[in-house]
C-alpha cells in the first residue's frame, strides 16, 4: 500500500475541515494557537514512514501524555493501580468533579484528568525524579533526545488550573493520592506541556503496535498483554465523552488531547498521528477526527 499517496489524498480531502472547531484556550498558552495547522503521519512496525502537512511541527500533546504515563506505572509494577483506579468509560467531561464524589475518589480510568493524576501519584511513589524520568521515557521511545516540556505551557496550567488541583486535593481527602497534591500535580501539568511533532508521536508509539516492543531496537517496554490493555482502555476511554461515536467513524484505539493531537494504533501494524488545533464539541480535533476515518476508509485498516 502506497501510504504517502494515500496521506497526500488526506490532505487535499481535508482542506474544508480547516479552521473548523474551537481552539482550546482554557489553558491561556494555547490559545493563541493557528487554528488551520494540520499535520499527519504514520510509521509501521516494518519501518514504513509518511508524512504530510505539519506532521514536523511541535505541539502540546496535553492528554496524550497520559499514555506515557500510564506506561511508565505499568512498568513499574504497582499492584495497587486497579484498586485506585477504573476501567470504564466515564461518559462525563474530562475534568468532571460530580463522578469523583458519588464513586468515593476512585476515577473511572486513567484516562481522565482524576485518573491520570492517581497514574502520575503512582509514579512519584516509585520515581524519585519523575518529571526527568518522563522526559528520559519518551526521548528513548521517540528515539528524539530534543523532545522537552514546554514551560510557559506548564506554568500557565499550573496559573489556572484550579480544577485540577481541587480533584487532587478532594482524591487525597478519599485517602487516593499518597503525595503532596502540589507535587503530583505539578508532574502532571508538566507531562501536559511535552512539546512533540506527529512524526515523534507516530515513531514513539509504536510499541503499542508491536505487543510491547519497539520494533527498531527490539527493546520491550511492557509486556504484550499490558500492551493489549492499554489499546483496550485507549477504545473504550480515550476519546473523551465521544468513545462511542469515535468508535463508530474511526474504529481504532486512540487518545486524544485539547492541543488537537490524536495518536491511533493499528494493533501489528502501524501507529498514527494526527494534529489539527480546532476542538469539536467533545473535545477533540474535528480535522483530525475526519483525517483518520478517511485514512481508514481509504486503507481498511480497522480493528473491527
Ligand atoms: N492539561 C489538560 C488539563 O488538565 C489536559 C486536558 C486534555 O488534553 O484532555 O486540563
Amino acid at each position: 500500500m502506497n501510504y504517502q499517496a494515500i496521506l497526500n489524498q488526506i490532505q487535499k480531502d481535508i482542506k474544508p475541515y480547516l479552521g473548523q472547531g474551537k481552539v482550546a484556550d482554557y489553558i491561556p498558552a494555547l490559545a493563541g494557537i493557528d487554528p488551520i495547522k494540520f499535520g499527519m503521519s504514520i510509521h509501521t512496525v516494518d519501518g514504513i514512514h509518511a508524512h504530510i502537512g505539519d506532521a514536523q511541527e511541535n505541539f502540546s500533546i496535553q492528554s496524550i501524555s497520559k499514555i506515557l504515563t500510564l506506561t511508565m506505572a505499568i512498568a513499574a509494577n504497582d499492584a495497587g493501580i486497579w484498586k485506585r483506579v477504573g476501567r470504564e468509560p466515564s461518559g462525563s467531561k474530562f475534568n468532571s468533579l460530580i463522578q469523583l464524589e458519588l464513586e468515593q475518589g476512585i476515577p473511572r480510568n486513567p484516562f481522565i484528568n482524576a485518573g491520570a493524576h492517581v497514574i502520575t501519584d503512582i509514579i512519584c511513589s516509585h520515581i524519585r525524579e519523575p518529571k526527568e524520568a518522563i522526559l528520559e521515557f519518551v526521548r528513548m521511545i521517540s528515539m528524539n533526545d530534543q523532545i522537552d516540556f514546554d514551560y510557559a505551557v506548564a506554568q500557565s496550567e499550573r496559573e489556572t488550573g484550579n480544577r485540577n488541583l481541587a480533584m487532587g486535593y478532594f482524591m487525597k481527602s478519599f485517602g487516593n493520592i499518597h503525595n503532596k497534591v502540589r507535587e503530583v500535580l505539578d508532574v502532571y501539568f508538566h507531562q501536559c506541556s511535552l512539546s512533540m511533532s506527529c512524526s515523534d508521536l507516530s515513531k514513539a508509539f509504536l510499541y503499542l503496535a508491536n505487543e510491547g516492543v519497539i520494533p527498531s531496537s527490539e527493546k520491550a517496554i511492557i509486556p504484550k498483554k499490558a500492551s493489549d490493555r492499554i489499546n483496550a482502555l485507549m477504545l473504550t476511554c480515550g476519546m473523551y465523552d465521544s468513545v462511542g461515536d469515535f468508535a463508530y467513524r474511526v474504529g481504532l484505539p486512540s487518545k486524544s488531547g485539547v492541543g488537537g493531537g490524536i495518536v491511533s494504533i493499528v494493533p501489528g501494524e502501524m501507529s498514527i498521528a494526527v494534529w489539527s488545533p480546532g476542538l469539536s464539541e467533545s473535545g477533540n480535533s474535528l480535522a483530525g477526527t475526519k483525517a483518520l476515518e478517511l485514512f481508514v476508509n481509504y486503507t481498511g485498516k480497522t480493528i473491527f
